[in-house]
């Protein structure tokens, strides 16, 4: 089969590798029919996650149909359509038992990561009972393989760990994919203002597209000065990082109101300043995690309910084989003005 393969720093080849096959009983292999890339994809091919090894098939989001599956898988068969999750489940061990999937034992983040990942033909999953989900009759794929990782990783470390209310202003920092899915499912609680904040202003015309009442140009005004300004001098009740990097977890601390939380989504690779000194008496509190796609069942419904429509965050479509030119479009977001890439089968 064709795979992306991670061949170091800097390099990667859409290549020949053998078809994975079962290798444990609760193993399920999946024809893949659509993928996509994402941010952390990048973060790896620079050589910011040093826990992949070279060799590694990268990927961790997509759709497809069961090829094989192991004999004590009891939830799938031959030809079922799944989405796959891209945490990795036992369902067992005692985080998973608190649907802190993440931590599974026996899982969490493996996928395109330490072991190989949904960007080829075919994939294998581990403890597939647990780690995919039936795609119902007549559901859009395309639309699901934005619940693989960016639509749950918006709600759950964004969103639900920031307790946004109904009738909050919030802002969410960074206009990415993981911004955009903060967006989009922080409209299930009806805040009364969201101000997204990006350089890019085709990024912000977007959110404005998607029910960001407001936007701020970093760059181009003082970030702070105007989420001040659009709240009456009060800031937010709830700011969502995502993007990563100290400066935007900076505006977080200095644009949230009393009683509000920060809640950091971003994948930070270096230390930030935490400005306890004016935190502590304005009563905050800080979320952080790695998403454990414990609502991917509710996004399921609310997708098939047409109450959030993921399909709006892909952005250009290719061929499985065309893979490297996505890659090419995905890294140079703001040239090509790319939000998500679809490569399918
Ligand atoms: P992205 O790179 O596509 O988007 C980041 C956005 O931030 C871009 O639009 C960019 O213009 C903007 N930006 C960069 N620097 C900025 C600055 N100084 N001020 C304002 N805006 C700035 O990334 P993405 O795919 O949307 O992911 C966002 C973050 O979420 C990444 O760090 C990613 O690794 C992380 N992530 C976390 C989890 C989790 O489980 N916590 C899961 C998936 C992704
Ligand atoms: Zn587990």
């Amino acid at each position: 089969m064709k795979a992306l393969v991670y061949q170091g720093p800097g390099k990667k080849a859409w290549t020949d590798r053998e078809k994975p096959a079962i290798q444990k009983p609760t193993d399920v292999i999946v024809k893949i029919t659509k993928t996509t890339i994402c941010g952390t994809d990048l973060h790896i091919l620079k050589g910011d996650v040093p826990t992949v090894d070279v060799g590694r098939i990268l990927g961790h989001e997509g759709v497809g149909r069961v090829e094989e599956v192991g004999s004590a898988v009891r939830n799938f068969k031959k030809g079922d359509p799944v989405l796959i999750s891209c945490i990795t489940s036992c369902g067992s061990c005692a985080n998973c038992k608190r649907q802190l999937y993440a931590h599974c034992d026996d899982g969490g983040w493996i996928l395109g990561h330490r072991i190989d990942g949904t960007q080829a033909e075919y994939v294998r999953i581990p403890h597939g009972d647990n780690s995919l989900y039936p795609i119902p009759a007549g559901a859009d794929e395309e639309a699901l393989v934005m619940l693989s990782d960016i639509l749950p990783t918006g709600l759950e470390i964004g969103v639900q760990a920031g307790k946004v209310k109904p009738g909050d202003a919030i802002a969410i920092v960074g206009a990415g994919p993981v911004g955009m899915s903060a967006l989009l499912t922080a409209q299930f609680y009806s805040p009364g203002r969201i101000i997204m904040i990006d350089m890019d202003p085709a990024r912000l015309a977007l959110a404005l597209q998607f029910g960001a009442t407001n936007t701020v140009q970093v760059g181009d005004e003082d970030a702070v000065a105007a989420v001040r300004g659009l709240t009456g001098g009060q800031g937010v009740d709830v700011a969502i990082e995502a993007v990563g990097v100290p400066a935007t977890f900076d505006i977080c601390q200095k644009i949230v109101s009393a009683g509000g939380n920060i809640a950091n989504v971003g994948v930070h690779g270096k230390p930030v300043d935490l400005h306890i000194e004016d935190l502590w008496i304005k009563n905050i509190n800080i979320s952080m995690g790695l998403v454990c796609t414990s609502t991917t069942p509710m996004l399921l419904k609310t997708v098939q309910a047409g109450k959030v429509d993921p399909t709006k965050l892909i952005s250009h479509r290719f061929s499985l084989n065309e893979i490297l030119d996505a890659y090419e479009v995905f890294g140079n977001a703001a040239r090509e003005k790319a939000m998500k890439v679809i490569m399918a089968a």
